[in-house]
């Protein structure tokens, strides 16, 4: 009995022993709202008080949602969420799945990005638009509308897709799904290589598109990141040769004066300022810092920030 029990015994370790631990499969996703389906303007949709911002700050929360359950259908184990719009509270957290974690609010060093490191395996855009400047892309602008008339990362020009696409890629975290207008998806995939892209819309101009049902966007999103989630293996992390040289046009001459005051910053045209950051983190923290300052709230009374 005791010789039985001693084998029993031994299986049973063996067996723990033997299977397999779980992987872990970790997806990071950037909400942004301007290529969120049926989105097609600050004054009506996209901006807080705007007449129809509460019903689509909820459709970006279903959005984010498809987006989640696309990358647990592929089998990850984890995802963190990064409210990325405005400011960066859109997300109805009470709506948002359970079984995801979200980053809220700015400013934050690795802005869009904040929380990726080199333990996630994918990053999923959602809700992403086309650079300032784009000709048939719904409100095409680079970080701030306001402010920035071109960003380029080592003499490219690149949308916000492209600026937070390096980030990740210094973690050597590849971006393998896009959703947003068909323009930015166009563009993704030139700059990123083929990742999966989903248009909820089919823009005409800079306010103007063919929209679909919300509905329809958001199987279209399960779908696309589940097929991007499991085609991982197949898409290069969009990594940057360093120091990376940061190139900033801005739409205000006395901006470009402002930030060249600062050592280390050059000023080779008026409005053109150039930083050459160490890396993408020390980049990121760079522009957070030159576009945040004087923007944020200190008071209950000043009024938020807009991206
Ligand atoms: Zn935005």
């Amino acid at each position: 009995m005791r010789i039985r029990l001693c084998s029993l015994l031994s299986i049973l370790l063996l067996a723990a022993a033997a299977k397999p631990q779980e992987k872990k499969l970790k997806i990071y996703i950037s909400a942004d709202m301007e290529g969120i389906g049926g989105v097609s303007t600050w004054q009506v949709q996209a901006a807080p008080g705007a007449p129809e911002y509460e019903k689509f700050r909820r459709l970006m929360t279903q959005e984010v949602n498809s987006a989640i359950s696309g990358a647990f259908d592929a089998g990850a184990t984890e995802v963190l969420v990064s409210d990325s719009h405005w400011n960066a509270q859109n997300i109805d957290i009470e709506l948002l799945d359970h079984r995801a974690r979200l980053v809220r609010a700015f400013p934050r060093p690795l802005a869009m990005m904040q929380g990726i490191d080199g333990t996630f395996d994918a990053v999923v855009f959602i809700g992403y638009h086309a650079g300032e400047g784009t000709p048939s892309a719904i409100l095409a602008h680079t970080m701030s509308s306001a402010r920035i008339f071109e960003l380029k990362l080592n003499d490219n020009v690149v949308p916000e897709a492209g600026l937070n696409a390096a980030i990740a890629g210094d973690f050597g975290v590849p971006v393998v799904f896009l959703s947003g207008d068909q323009t930015i998806g166009q563009r993704a995939r030139e700059l990123l290589g083929p990742i999966v892209t989903v248009a909820v819309k089919q823009a005409t101009g800079f306010y103007s598109a063919t929209m679909m049902n919300p509905a329809e966007s958001q199987r279209l999103i399960q779908e696309g990141v589940k097929r991007a989630v499991e085609g991982r293996k197949e898409m290069k992390a969009y990594r940057l040769t360093h120091p990376v040289k940061v190139e900033v046009t801005f739409k205000n001459i006395v901006d470009a004066e402002l930030v060249s005051e600062l050592p280390g910053v050059e000023r080779p045209r008026g409005s053109t300022i150039v930083f050459k950051a160490h890396d993408m983190i020390e980049g990121s923290k760079f522009l957070e810092a030159v576009l945040g300052m004087n923007t944020f709230p200190r008071n209950a009374a000043d009024s938020e920030p807009k991206r």
